[in-house]
This record gives structure tokens, sequence and C-alpha cells, in this order.
């Protein structure tokens, strides 16, 4: 069985939707992830915007261009009538469900459940399009099998149970249809695994399915060495390690999403990234192969914020770390970059939700000084205890960029830098010419 997830612009008009079918129409077993199609998530967050704002304005801007995005591509997409009128109709429930929410009673549940419906639309679409082509699908809810417990995370043994039970009566099909994205709580609400979250609903189904593969499709030719939106003369990296991956798609490589990889090591799934528009391009293989002696690749995180608590306490003193850390634990808010001297500890954080409550904690261990709009530069590679050079080569590479913070050493694959984000293209590009 093979995991195939094809990502927004994959399946970004009617005539992409027709060019998936020669990828997914052949005899082995898979089952497809789709995205909603590019563009529709991004709305739904601004309907529910509006929602939120109570501004009926502009909220019934929005329907109506989802509506005429939807109306076209349906036209475009079906000839047969039967198609025609299944695909409207379904269109018309789900943007009756949108319009069904009132300006009263808009909470952050009614958000999730209008932010599920791009995923919904763009599956039942692609199951309604294979029909009229005579080719046999089934369409999954993944409403059904897909999961998050109390602490957001997977809940691994509830999707692998359920999946099967899901396919359990189609012994003899080859082809399943499903969303990425979205999933339900623990009360059993729908939810989502956040942004990007296909990537995630791809590796989660192939460790729950045992796949011999998952594969990601975008609109690039793999991951590569440098983030390509920024820097120009980039270059897919065409074999990658699980663990290079996973610090890569963390710290911000936006083809893959931050957890995605987690599952796939855990269960040894290899990971293809591939291209759409290019389907035969060799692309990346990501697997427990170690990785060669090398600078891999560079990513960047932005929207972090940096904070410095200095204090003589800390000095010759035990405790004084778990203190600190334990303020961060109170407010569930993840720690992403770390360094000490002896008198202060420097930190990064990339929620500020609690931020207030964080700094008012820490100012009883000493001064706090916060820095906002901060970004990590993450370089990946295989720099372990006994390579040499490799730090001299990426400080030659940005002697001219001031740098906030140093993390060497954390893992044999990531030196991490933090830099003002005003300069993060500045080093991206400062790096790129250096190190490849
Ligand atoms: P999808 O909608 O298919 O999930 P995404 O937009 O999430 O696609 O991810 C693909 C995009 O990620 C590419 O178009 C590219 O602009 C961007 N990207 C950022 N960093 C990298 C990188 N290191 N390698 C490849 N693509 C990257
Ligand atoms: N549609 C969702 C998003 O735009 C999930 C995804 O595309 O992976 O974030
Ligand atoms: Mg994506």
């Amino acid at each position: 069985m093979v995991i195939m997830k094809f990502g927004g612009t994959s399946v970004g008009s009617a005539q992409r939707i027709k060019n998936l079918v020669p990828l997914i129409n052949n005899d082995e077993r898979k089952i497809v992830v789709l995205s909603a199609m590019s563009g529709t998530t991004n709305l739904l967050v601004e309907i529910s915007a509006s929602l939120y704002a109570k501004d009926l304005v502009k909220l019934k801007q929005q329907i109506t261009e989802f509506e005429l995005r939807y109306k076209n591509a349906i036209a475009e997409l079906f000839s047969k009538k039967e198609s025609l009128e299944n695909a409207n109709s379904l269109l018309n429930d789900h943007l009756n469900f949108i319009k069904s929410f009132t300006l009263d009673l808009f909470t952050v549940n009614e958000e999730k459940a209008i932010l599920a419906q791009g995923e919904l639309l763009s599956t039942a679409l692609l199951n309604i399009y294979l029909a009229e082509q005579n080719i046999s699908s089934v369409l999954l809810s993944a409403l059904d099998f897909m999961r998050i417990d109390d602490a957001e995370e997977p809940d691994v043994h509830f999707i692998k149970k359920m999946i099967s039970k899901s396919m359990e009566s189609f012994s003899e099909e080859k082809l399943f249809i499903t969303q990425g994205y979205i999933c339900r709580n623990s009360f059993g609400e729908i939810d989502n695994l956040k942004r990007g979250g296909s990537d995630y609903t791809a590796t989660l189904i192939g460790a729950a399915t045992n796949a011999t593969e998952v594969q990601i499709w975008t609109d690039i030719d793999g991951l590569h060495n440098n983030d390509p939106r920024i820097v120009e003369k980039t270059f897919a990296v065409t074999e990658l390690s699980f663990d290079e991956a996973a610090e890569l798609a963390y710290f911000g490589a936006k083809i893959l999403h931050p957890t995605c990889v987690l599952p796939a090591k855990k269960e040894n799934i290899p990971v293809r990234l591939l291209n759409t528009m290019q389907p035969t391009a060799t692309g990346t293989i990501i697997s427990n192969k170690p990785a060669p002696d090398r600078i891999t690749a560079i990513a960047a995180k932005d929207h972090l914020t940096a904070i410095k608590i200095k204090s003589a306490r800390m000095l010759l003193a035990y405790g004084f770390l778990r203190a600190v850390f334990e303020v961060f634990e109170r407010y569930k808010t993840p720690i992403d970059m770390i360094s000490t001297s002896e008198v202060a500890i420097s930190l990064t954080i990339d929620s500020n939700k609690h931020l207030d409550e964080i700094i008012n904690e820490l100012q009883q261990f000493g001064l706090v000084e916060v820095d906002k709009n901060q970004t990590i530069i993450c370089i990946v590679g295989t720099f372990g205890a006994d390579k040499q050079g490799y730090a001299s080569r990426i400080f030659d590479s940005l002697k001219n960029i001031p740098i906030r913070m140093i993390s060497y050493g954390g893992s044999e694959n990531n030196i991490s830098l933090l830099v003002n984000s005003d300069l993060k293209k500045d080093a991206l590009v400062s790096l790129n010419k250096g190190l490849f």
C-alpha cells in the first residue's frame, strides 16, 4: 500500500484535478490524501474572521467569491449531467453549512468546522470525477478515523484501529480517497492538524497502515537546499535522512509540515517528495539511510521571541534552569533554542500567547529582556562531534551579519543561529553563496 498526498496547488483547478488521474489510476493499492484547492483554506480563515468581527458585508462578498470559484471549477471539471448535478448539489450543501453560522455564536469550534470544508469538498469532487471516468474509488471520511487527544497529539492507536475498520469492507478496492488536515478532537468535535497539516495526515496514515511509501506530491521537485522563495539558484536534495528532514521541517522548510516526518521515522516508512507538474523528476527520498558527510540544506523559522534572563542567582546554582523551564511548562509554551552563560540564559519561543504572564513570572529570577521579530536560521547536515571545519565555514559566510544566539552540538544534524528577522534574507543568501 502506498499513500499519495496531493497539496493545494496539485488540486488547485479543474485541470489539475484531471491531471491527477494518470498518477493515481493503476493497479497499486493506495490511499490518496488531498488538501483543499489552493486558496480555499485562506478564504475560509477570512470568512471566519468576518464572522468573528460580525462584518456581514465582507462575509457576503467572501461567500460569493467562494461560490464562484467552485462553480467555475465544477463547470470545467465535469461533462456528464449527472456528475454536474451531484457536484453542484454537494457545493450547495457546503455553502449552506457555511452560511448557517450565525454572528452571535461564533467560537473557535465553529471556526474549525468551517476550516474543514475545503478538504471535504476537494475529496468529494475528485471522487465524483473518478466515477464519471468509470474509475472505481472509495471516499473515506478522515473524521471517522483521524483523532487528536487532550494534548492535541495524534491518537495513533485510535487512528490505526479506525482506519482499518473504515477499509475492511473494501478488500478488493484499490483506490481510497480521504481528506488531509481535518480530524476530530477528544471531545469528538471537528478539529485540524494545523496549517499545512495534510502532510501530517499522510504520514500518520502511512504509519497506521504500515505503507511501503508515503508520497508528498507538490509544486516543486523535492526539498531544496535553501528556501526557493527567498534565495535564487537553489537545488533539490535527492536523499535525506529522517533526522535531517525532521530538523528542516520543524525549522521552517515549508514543503513539509513541522512534525510530519516523525510518524514515518518511527515506523521506518520512506517519504518521497515529488512534483505533480513534473512527475518524472527524481524528487527527494527521505529514509533511514544515514546521510553522507555534508552540509545538506538551510531553513528559517520566523516569528520568534528571544527572552534573556540575567541573574546572579544562576552562578554556581543547581535547580535554576529547572525553575526557569517550569515557567514555560506551566504556560504550555515550547522553547526552540537555548544558550547559557554563567550569569544569564537566552532562549526563544514561537508563541507569544502567554508572553506577559511568562515575563511576569521570570522577573522573580532577575532582569528579563525580550526581543520580538527574531528568526532562527537552521543549517542541517552531518555535524558529529568528530567533524571539523563546518562552523568556521558557516561563520565566515555570515561575517557581515549580527548574530543574537548560536546553538551547536544539540544534535548531530543541526547548527542554529538567531538573527533579527530583517536580516533573514541576507543571512540565507550569504549562506547559500558560502556553503554550496
Ligand atoms: P502544498 O500546497 O503542496 O502542501 P506547500 O506550499 O505547503 O505545498 O509547500 C511547497 C512550497 O514550499 C514550495 O512551492 C516552495 O515555495 C516552499 N518551500 C520552502 N522551503 C522549501 C525548500 N527548502 N524546498 C522546497 N520547497 C520549499
Ligand atoms: N488546507 C490546509 C492548509 O491550507 C492543509 C494543507 O494544505 O496541508 O493549511
Ligand atoms: Mg503544504
